[in-house]
């Protein structure tokens, strides 16, 4: 039986600390996993390939939803029409109901909607079961003893906090989270000690990286994602009009959970995040800000 100690990789700055640890400080071979969920910016995916050629090479998984897509097509076509859905719109759902290939978009258009902050099934269907399916059972199952390292941090959350270093789990493979008490400062100086640029995007005013944007993408945050990337935004309208067309309501909008604002779709949600504390009106230095802004601008002092 042999140790294989797996890391999920993001392309953010814990986990690639947590993975320049373990190969320059500590000498593990690891296996180091990066999960696509397709819904990332492509400085992201290039980060990556960085990484790669500094710390070793990466195995790329990513979940693929073509037989729920392939199930769910079925059912529209025997069930919708007794559920008063009118046939034009029946139509065109199951003409549109074929996997894409993208990940995030394939888990919402198999939903029929996109996840949200009470229903958050992203990381579970994108992140979680891929790996335990692609990854960690296949490594149990050959017998080996695997340790899940974790880039966790005890600053970043009460429920973080609480968590131990160590812990074994029922599924039968144990976690390792050697940064739970590292600040973000420390993180950025284990990048700097070993000469690894961190990603380009915190650069880039993003507090946080992973997917663009996240569903949990508070008003800054959105603010600054599309002042920088308009693509990303235009690509999330691309999608929630596919989304919004396989939706048995036959509407769906990236932050769904924030319906009751009256807002449904990302360009209004985009025009939100400009105005000042409340909504009501555009914010004037935000006005200024949207045109003019730093080519370098870091909440974590990159910059300086
Ligand atoms: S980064 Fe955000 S949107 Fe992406 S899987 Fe995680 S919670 Fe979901």
């Amino acid at each position: 039986m042999s140790i294989k100690d797996v890391m999920s990789v993001s392309g953010g700055k814990d986990s690639a600390a947590m993975w320049i640890l373990a190969v320059k400080e500590m000498g593990k071979d690891v296996l180091p996993v990066f999960c696509d969920t397709g819904n990332e910016h492509p400085m992201t995916y290039e980060y990556v390939d960085y990484l790669e050629t500094k710390l070793g090479p990466v195995m790329r998984i990513k979940a693929d939803f073509s037989e729920r897509i392939a199930n769910k097509r079925q059912y529209i076509l025997e069930h919708w029409e007794v559920d008063g859905v009118p046939v034009e719109f029946i139509n065109k759902a199951a003409e549109l109901m074929v996997p894409t290939g993208n990940p995030f978009l394939d888990l919402c258009i198999w939903k029929g909607r996109f996840p949200s902050t009470k229903a958050r099934f992203c990381t579970q269907f994108l992140k979680i079961i891929p790996t335990m399916e692609q990854v960690y059972m296949p490594l149990l199952e050959e017998g080996n003893q695997v340790i899940s390292w974790q880039g966790v941090r005890a600053a970043e959350s009460a429920a973080r906090a609480k968590l131990p270093e160590r812990e074994d789990t029922p599924e039968g493979y144990s976690i390792y989270r050697p940064l739970l008490k590292w600040s973000a400062r420390d993180v950025f100086d284990m990048h700097r000690k070993h000469r690894i640029e961190p990603n380009p995007l915190y650069k880039l005013g993003m507090g946080r990286v992973g997917c663009m944007p996240c569903i949990n993408a508070n008003k800054a945050e959105l603010f600054e994602i599309q002042r920088r990337f308009p693509e990303e935004v235009k690509r999330i309208a691309e999608w929630e009009n596919i989304v919004s067309q396989v939706a048995k309501r036959q509407r769906a909008t990236f932050f769904p959970d924030r319906e009751g604002s009256g807002m449904t779709d990302i360009h209004e949600w985009v025009e939100w995040s400009k105005t000042s504390y409340g909504g009501g009106q555009y914010d004037l230095l935000k006005m200024i800000e949207q045109e003019e802004f730093p080519q370098c601008s870091s909440v974590y002092g990159l910059c300086e």
